[in-house]
């Protein structure tokens, strides 16, 4: 019998790590989530389901996954010292920065009765927004205001906190008209006001860097609750105070 002929010996299983150890820290997340019926698309917050340390082992296995895409890329990571540590760079940023709030818990805001029963239009704006699609993953960027009608039940939360909840939000992959709703359902939950108005002007970098390359497209929406909907007065109310076009 000729060497080629040779059937190569039987891999062992015993040779192998053991499953447990060599699956990844992604499906373990993934598994859990499952199992909790709960939806995992890219602009879910999954951190509930993140324990203890996993996140570290979960940007180790991104950074293996981009590794793998550069590759592909034919990009010669091993002597371009511009790209060597890319892919760690890219998933630090992904999992600690620009996806953050896709990771890691809400941030603690803190609840004030409304004690002195305040019912006046209240516009908070413009709040900066960074984000990125989730169809490209190119950045958006822009701004948002948020229009409130407090009733003597609402809590009132600091001014700031609006800004730190409108970043948990769009610090995921997202959707504008979703990045809104998202925003919209998550501030009456907190404020529970008699209405509630979201609008949001951004750019997409996905029209300006590559498709269209249209530079002066922006896209603007709204979500309107409550109050809002009903009361076309203080809707138009609000819309003139926010004076879109300057800034
Ligand atoms: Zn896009």
């Amino acid at each position: 019998m000729s060497d080629r002929t040779k059937t190569p010996a039987p891999r062992t299983p015993a040779a192998k790590t053991p499953a447990a150890v060599t699956e990844p820290v992604s499906a373990r997340i993934r598994a859990r989530i499952q199992k909790a019926k709960r939806r995992f698309h890219a602009n879910d917050n999954i951190s509930a389901f993140i324990h203890e340390g996993e996140l570290d082992a979960l940007q180790a296995e991104v950074e293996a996954k981009l590794k793998g895409v550069l590759e592909s890329l034919v990009i010669d990571t091993e002597s371009d010292h511009n790209t060597h540590e890319t892919a760690k760079r890219v998933a630090k940023m992904y999992l600690n920065e620009v996806f953050h709030g896709r990771y890691h818990a809400a941030p603690a805001v803190t609840e004030f009765p409304n004690v002195e029963s305040l019912n006046e239009l209240m516009i908070v704006g413009p709040i900066t927004v960074r984000s990125a699609c989730s169809h490209h993953l190119c950045p958006i960027m822009g701004r948002l205001w948020i229009g409130l009608m407090p009733n003597e039940h609402s809590n009132l939360i600091g001014l700031s906190k609006y800004s730190r909840l409108a970043e948990w939000v769009m610090s995921r992959p997202q959707i504008q008209e979703e990045a809104i709703t998202q925003m919209a359902e998550l501030l009456l939950d907190k404020v529970r006001p008699d209405g509630l108005a979201v609008v949001m002007e951004a750019d997409h970098f996905c029209m300006h860097w590559r498709g269209v390359r249209d530079n002066e497209t922006k896209m603007i929406n709204s979500v309107m609750r409550g109050s809002f909907l009903k009361d076309q007065t203080l809707r138009r109310e609000f819309l003139s105070l926010l004076n879109l076009k300057k800034g």
